[in-house]
This record gives C-alpha cells, sequence and structure tokens, in this order.
C-alpha cells in the first residue's frame, strides 16, 4: 500500500556509517534507519550473533522457556534500574503495554475510567491507542473514533499538568517522551522531567517515560532522563534495541511492574530467540565501547560544527541537540533539503516540517563526523540558494 512517498534511492548494502545504493554509489547515515542502527550497519557482533542464532534456533514462543529473554531482561534492568520487561516486536507495541499498564493499574486503584496525560506534538506510534495518545493530528485525522482516555498538555509545561492534576480525578499516568523526535528534536528546560516526577509522586501517578527514540545511548546517557537523576515508573524501549532487528520492551518498576499478571498481555513473535540474541549483541557492543559517553562526545563535535558553520545561514534559525538527536531548525519547510543532501552523499531525514533531523549512527569515527557536518553544510548552502 502506498503508505510512504516514492523512495528516491534504494539501498542494497551497508558497512559501518555507509550505505551503497544500487549503482554503487556511497553514502553517509545520518539518520540510522530513524534511530536504529545505533551501531551502524552490518555490525559483526550483531551478524555474528543472528547467524549463530538462526542456525541454532529461531522461535518457540512465549509458552516455553527462552534462556536468551531472561538474560536479555536481566541486563535491560540492570543498565536501566528497572524491575521487569514485557518483550514485544516494535516501539507502538511498547507504548500499547505501557497504556495496558496505566489502565489495569487504575482499575486496581478503583478508578472505573482510567486516563493518561499525554503531550501536544508527541509522537507514540501509529496503532489505534498510540495514534491517539500521539499529539498530532495528520497522525490521527481520517482513523477516528480515536481510543478515549487522554488528556493533553502542552510540551514543557509542568504548570498545565498540575492543572489537569486540580481538574481531573481519573488520570492515573503520565506519557511523555524526554526530547520530542518526530516532533521537531524539541528538548525541555532542565527540570521538566524531575518536575513531571515529582507531580507523579504527589499524585500517585505513574509516569511512564516513551524512550523508544532517546533510548539506547543516543541521547548521550544509556536513558535520556539520567540527565535528570529521575527514574520512570514504566520505560518504552525499541528502535536502537535490536539494530534492526525488530523488537521492543516495556519495562517496569515498583508497583508497576506487578500488574500485569499471566494471561493479562502477550505476543507470538515477543522476545523470541534470534530478536534477544540481538540485542544482547547490542547491549554488550554499548557497554565495551562505552557508547553512550561517545554520543555525548560526537553529538557535541557535530552540532558544534553544524552550528559554526551555519551560523550566517539565512533560513537556520537554530541547532540544537541532545547527545547525537541533532536538530536544525529552519525558517521554512524544508523537506526538499532531504533530496540536496543525498546529491552530496548524505542520508538525512525532515520532521515537523521543518527541522533537519540527524540521528547519526553512534560508531562513527572524529573525521567521520567532520565529513557529516561537510556534506550537511553543502547540502545547506544549495537549499539558500535554490
Ligand atoms: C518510532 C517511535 C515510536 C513508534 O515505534 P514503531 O517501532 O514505529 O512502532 C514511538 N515513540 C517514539 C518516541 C518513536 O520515536
Amino acid at each position: 500500500m502506498p503508505t510512504y512517498a516514492n523512495p528516491l534511492v534504494d539501498f542494497e548494502r551497508g558497512e559501518g556509517p555507509w550505505l551503497y545504493d544500487s549503482a554503487g554509489r556511497q553514502y553517509l547515515d545520518a539518520l540510522s534507519g530513524i534511530a536504529v542502527c545505533n551501531l551502524g550497519h552490518a555490525h559483526p557482533a550483531v551478524t555474528a550473533a543472528l547467524a549463530e542464532q538462526a542456525a541454532t534456533l529461531v522461535h518457540t514462543s512465549n509458552l516455553f522457556g527462552i534462556p536468551a529473554q531472561r538474560e536479555l531482561a536481566k541486563q535491560l534492568v540492570a543498565v536501566s534500574g528497572m524491575e521487569q520487561a514485557f518483550f514485544c516486536n516494535s516501539g507502538a507495541e511498547a507504548n500499547e503495554c505501557a497504556l495496558k499498564i496505566a489502565r489495569a493499574w487504575g482499575h486496581q486503584q478503583g478508578v472505573d475510567q482510567p486516563a493518561v496525560v499525554v503531550m501536544e506534538r508527541s509522537f507514540h506510534g501509529r496503532t489505534l491507542a498510540t495514534l491517539s495518545a500521539t499529539g498530532n493530528r495528520k497522525v490521527q485525522a481520517g482513523f477516528e473514533p480515536l481510543v478515549p482516555g487522554f488528556r493533553r498538555a502542552p510540551f514543557g509545561d509542568l504548570q498545565a499538568v498540575e492543572a489537569v492534576a486540580r481538574n481531573e480525578s481519573d488520570v492515573v499516568a503520565v506519557l511523555v517522551e524526554p526530547v520530542l523526535g518526530e516532533g521537531g528534536v524539541v528538548i525541555p528546560q532542565p527540570g521538566y522531567l524531575a518536575g513531571l516526577r515529582r507531580i507523579c509522586d504527589e499524585q500517585g501517578w505513574l509516569l511512564m517515560l516513551d524512550e523508544i527514540q532517546t533510548g539506547m545511548c543516543r541521547s548521550g546517557r544509556w536513558f535520556a532522563h539520567e540527565y535528570e537523576g529521575i527514574r520512570p515508573d514504566v520505560m518504552s524501549v525499541a528502535k536502537a534495541l535490536g539494530n534492526g532487528v525488530p523488537i521492543g520492551a516495556c519495562l517496569a518498576r515498583g508497583p508497576a511492574a506487578d500488574v500485569l499478571g499471566a494471561g493479562s498481555h502477550g505476543s507470538t513473535f515477543g522476545g523470541n530467540p534470534l530478536a534477544c540474541r540481538a540485542a544482547l549483541a547490542v547491549l554488550e557492543v554499548m557497554q565495551n565501547q562505552q557508547l553512550a559517553a561517545r554520543a555525548e562526545q560526537l553529538g557535541e563535535r557535530i552540532a558544534g560544527g553544524l552550528s559554526a558553520a551555519l551560523a550566517d545561514h539565512p533560513r537556520v534559525s537554530e541547532v540544537r541537540h541532545l547527545g547525537m538527536l541533532i536538530g536544525i531548525q529552519m525558517d521554512r519547510p524544508a523537506a526538499a533539503l532531504v533530496e540536496l543532501a543525498l546529491a552530496e552523499g548524505l542520508v538525512i531525514n525532515v520532521t515537523a516540517g521543518s527541522v533537519v533531523r540527524l540521528l547519526p549512527p553512534l560508531i562513527l569515527s572524529d573525521d567521520e563526523a567532520d565529513e557529516l557536518v561537510a556534506r550537511l553544510v553543502r547540502a545547506a548552502a544549495a537549499f539558500a540558494t535554490d
């Protein structure tokens, strides 16, 4: 079905941060399959884990024990400070699990019609519940009736959430991205997540973080909320967890970890041996190579380089970043930049209409990071004069 616009290029092969099209032309990947291939393409550790597991056992279902899944859960809760994991196959499914936890938790508290606070300009997925949670009419339009039970507040506005707390008695949780990804790399003021944590504690609400895009070292930490010195009750992860092999997880701690019991949720594919082995390899590489710290460094280098080089660009209003989530705010619709960048051998994305979004792999060398900046600056120059 034509749910995506006509592609500009077909890629055939990848190696590290490089992609090769069907004509053999080389591109530097500054998108990583939308924050997925954080270790770059064809990473040898992931390739070896997949090949070995594919030749051993791919799938058995969750009716039987899966040692790799238990090991992955153990390691994920260790790096995140959470306690329990539910495995699924995508980000939207991880958020569906979070929303089911919120509702079931609400019912346990005696709330008949539990509601979740969500934010304007947020993105949480394309299933019916997650598109209803999403703060973007374009994602929802045409799919009404929306799933009920959401209360919306402007992103970054603690007073608005406090007002919801005063006026509504049926709220049981907050679901929020630490940085708006699809919404345009919008970074809230320091203290925002800590403020939400405080409100949730005061109200007895669950704080549920969607770290699907920000997580897995992308932000310069394992998870972006570490910058705020807080912990969520529920956290969804996906995207980079399998470096391209579909896998998602909903992590929970404290009372939220005990909400879903036997038979209350499930997934046929979720947490199968193949996906879990890929994710275990990803965690090992991220840990051994200290990719969170490296992402912080690389993000400074790239965003710093871009800020300096684009300071006088007539159409650039701002360069912002948290680790390797980098946004260049243009003063007008900037979709045309995607093709201009491809002409320079650079893969980028434009989101929220006018924001160039860079999500490069975290395994770039310093030289490759500088090359990324140079290619983008050339594409941006063409955008200034076209
Ligand atoms: C990508 C994304 C999702 C949806 O993930 P899918 O794997 O496409 O279902 C949800 N939330 C955020 C913040 C995302 O970036």
